[in-house]
């Protein structure tokens, strides 16, 4: 065992020491730390342990529970370097730009938000006839599963608003990337009383202990569409509510009237931020033929223009790929590509190790069918479609079983919002993909997810209504 630290479970506000597994660095392979594998056992008593303290705080008023969030964004700041260090070795990205300061300061920002946010009791009906009003009550306790790729911030995206809606919560984190999770959690207990915010991890059969537990009202899940459709069958048996936020393929169209010039920066952050490795990325770009080639050219000079490198060193504007898994199934897809003739116009093939370097990577004459466009490669590598018609290419990008985001880039914004409205997506950029608010709702159609995340709506999803009829 190296000199790396070890880190504990979570439970009812104290570490609790357990078996161990070396987390290794996607850039190096050298150890980053030591990561707890709950026991069965460990994971009822964190359930317990939330079960316990969820009366008493489904019970603190409006105000306090608003504090406790305003709370957590402040210990999120104090903590923040340290928290992005560890993200950055761990998860691969790169401290500065689209990286670990950024995904760190996106989670104080959005628990932050949920400070301010209000459930306010709706009056529907108030006259001699009868006093109707609808009120919103948390759950229970909630259990959340989170992915690799952008594992600090979605961890908050679940967390703070359960808590805020006066619900508990046990959070497991993706065994790739548990510890800063681990130290998240531990360094929110300063804001929480004992129990409201537990965490366990291990391997992928910790999942399953949590998504069939009887006393979890509630699952939120991030994380493939494969993943989600299990959790959702065993979310059945104990009629558990969902937030399912599932994997994407995004499609962008390009009008003729663009200027390639001008989107093509838009373009290449859209779909290679965090290496690719985002749900909501630009994963599928359609592009009309009398603009085709002159784009082709101008993302080729942005991608040339970007260093790779390990995420600690300064230069690097994107990192390694998170997980062998991820590597593999990059590879396997451009490879195919190239096999059935389309033009690698940079990048294409992995940098010799150590870590997972996949270069950055766009594909000319990609063509429907090919897995490299109809299965969500989740890496640096992004395919180019040729249209001509524009309605065709709206069918084309409505052809995939996920409807997460979608982009339309023209230099005609009335056009374009027109042509979003058609897209099977839950949410349409227009010259630009990927962007998130805190205060605008977020989730997908189709296979890519139930329910959204952010803002009022994603709140209400942490809650029940009981109307009060007199
Ligand atoms: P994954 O489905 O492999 O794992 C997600 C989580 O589920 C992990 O914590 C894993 O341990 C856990 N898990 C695995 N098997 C389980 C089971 N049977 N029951 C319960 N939990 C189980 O996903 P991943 O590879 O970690 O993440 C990448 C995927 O996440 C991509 O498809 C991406 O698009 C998607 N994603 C979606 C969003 C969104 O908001 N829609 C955001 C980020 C990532």
């Amino acid at each position: 065992m190296s000199s790396a630290t070890s880190y504990n479970l979570l439970i009812d506000g104290r570490g609790v020491a357990t078996a161990h597994v070396a987390v290794l660095d996607p850039a190096t392979g050298a150890v980053v730390g030591h990561a707890p594998v709950a026991t069965a056992a460990q994971v009822d008593a964190a359930v317990a342990a939330a079960k316990a303290a969820y009366p008493g705080w489904a019970a603190t008023s409006d105000d306090a529970r608003k504090a406790a969030c305003a709370a957590m964004a402040d210990l999120i700041e104090a903590h923040a370097e340290e928290l992005a260090q560890l993200l950055s070795r761990e998860q691969g990205k790169p401290l500065g730009g689209f990286g670990a300061r950024y995904e760190v300061g996106g989670a104080a920002a959005w628990a932050r938000h949920a400070a301010t946010l209000d459930l306010p009791v709706e009056t529907i009906q108030d006259d001699a006839d009868a006093h109707i009003t609808l009120h919103r009550k948390p759950l229970g306790v909630v259990a959340s599963i989170t992915p690799w790729n952008w594992p600090l911030m979605i961890a908050i995206w679940h967390v703070v608003p359960a808590i805020r809606a006066g619900n508990t919560v046990v959070i497991k984190p993706s065994p790739f990337t548990p510890l800063g999770t681990l130290r998240l959690v531990e360094i929110l207990q300063g804001a929480l009383p004992p129990g409201v915010l537990n965490a366990v991890a291990g391997g992928d059969a910790i999942g399953p202990l949590l998504t069939g537990h009887p006393d979890i009202a509630k699952i939120v899940f991030t994380g493939s569409t494969a993943t989600g459709r299990t959790v959702m069958g065993s979310a059945a048996a104990t009629l558990k509510r969902v937030t399912l936020e599932l994997g994407g393929n995004d499609a962008g169209i390009v009008l003729p009237d663009a200027d390639p010039q001008a989107i093509a920066e838009g373009l290449f952050w859209g779909a290679f931020m965090n290496s690719g490795q985002t749900c909501a990325a630009l994963k599928r770009l359609y592009v009309h033929d009398s603009l085709y080639d002159a784009l082709c050219d101008a993302l080729v000079t942005v991608a040339r223009g970007v260093k790779l490198g390990n995420g600690l060193d300064d230069y690097s504007v994107l990192g390694p790929l998170q997980n062998r898994m991820q590597f593999d199934k990059v590879v396997r897809l451009v490879d195919q590509a190239r096999a059935d003739g389309a033009r690698i116009l940079t990048g294409g093939a992995p940098t010799r190790g150590p870590g997972y370097f996949y270069p950055v990577t766009l594909v000319a004459d990609a063509r429907d069918g090919m897995g490299l466009v109809d299965e969500e490669q989740f890496g640096p590598a992004l395919p180019i479609l040729r249209y001509t018609d524009l309605d065709d290419a709206i069918a084309r990008a409505n052809a995939s079983e996920n409807g997460l985001g979608a982009s339309v880039w023209s230099a005609d914004t009335a056009t374009a919002r027109a042509i979003g409205a058609r897209l099977e997506a839950g949410t349409v950029w227009i010259n630009r993909h990927g962007a998130i608010r805190p205060d605008t709702p977020f989730g997908g159609v189709k296979a890519s997810g139930i329910g959204v995340e952010f803002g009022r709506q994603g709140l209400e999803e942490y809650t029940t209504i009981q109307v009060l009829h007199r």
